[in-house]
Formats: C-alpha cells, sequence, structure tokens
C-alpha cells in the first residue's frame, strides 16, 4: 500500500462531490489507472484449488488486495476527472447545454471585442 501515491483532492469539508466524467482526461486516466494499478504487487501462495479457502490471513490478503485496487481507480479518477459539489449540478442541466453555453460566451465575447454594436454583422454571428 505504501507505494501507492497519497489521495490529493481528498475533501474533508463534508461536501459530497460528484465526478464530471463528461469532461475526463480519458488519455490521463487510463494511463495514470496503468501506472498506479503497476505497484500494486502481491504474492499469494494458497494451495487451495478445489474448494473455498478458509484461511485467514488468505482472506485478509484478498481484502487488501481489493482495497488497493479501488484506491487505485479512485486515484486515477481524482487526478483526471474534474469533481464539483453534488449541489451544484441542476438536474436539467446537460452536455449539450454545456456546449450551447459555451458557443453563447464565445459569441458574446466577439460582441464586446467589437465594442459592443447596435447593429452590423456582430449581431448576425
Ligand atoms: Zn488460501
Amino acid at each position: 500500500m505504501s507505494a501507492l501515491l497519497p489521495l490529493e483532492s481528498r475533501h474533508t469539508t463534508g461536501v459530497i462531490r460528484d465526478y464530471r466524467w463528461e469532461k475526463v482526461n480519458i488519455i490521463g486516466f487510463y494511463n495514470d489507472t496503468r501506472v498506479i494499478l503497476d505497484k500494486i504487487d502481491h504474492n499469494f501462495s494458497c494451495e487451495v484449488h478445489d474448494f473455498l479457502c478458509c484461511d485467514n490471513n488468505h482472506l485478509f490478503d484478498i481484502d487488501i488486495y481489493y482495497n488497493e485496487i479501488v484506491l487505485a481507480l479512485t486515484q486515477a479518477a481524482n487526478f483526471n476527472i474534474p469533481k464539483v459539489p453534488k449541489n451544484a449540478m441542476k438536474h436539467y442541466w446537460s452536455i449539450t447545454l454545456d456546449e450551447l453555453k459555451g458557443y453563447s460566451l464565445s459569441r458574446y465575447r466577439i460582441w464586446v471585442a467589437a465594442g459592443e454594436p447596435k447593429q452590423g454583422i456582430s449581431l448576425m454571428i
């Protein structure tokens, strides 16, 4: 476990945050997942193959392994996926509305840069 990177975006304020998967850095996420998972190293030496193993040490190893995988995926997500407070998300908002808002803002900036004309081509854009 000590080979893993520390959690950087852990929030201690109690604010529940949601991942914005539509804004994921997918290449970074895949790369960080690979790098972090590669640091997990376990050598299980269980000789039980034909029935369930009940050795508590082996069961504990599996729990540790599971938690390391979850932590690795969480770290990769925290490094590459923006998060916002859950109450900041509007239930009616969508990716399409994000695109339209961005388009509207860019056209507004063009209009302002043109001196906020009351007529002319910058109003037609
Ligand atoms: Zn076992």
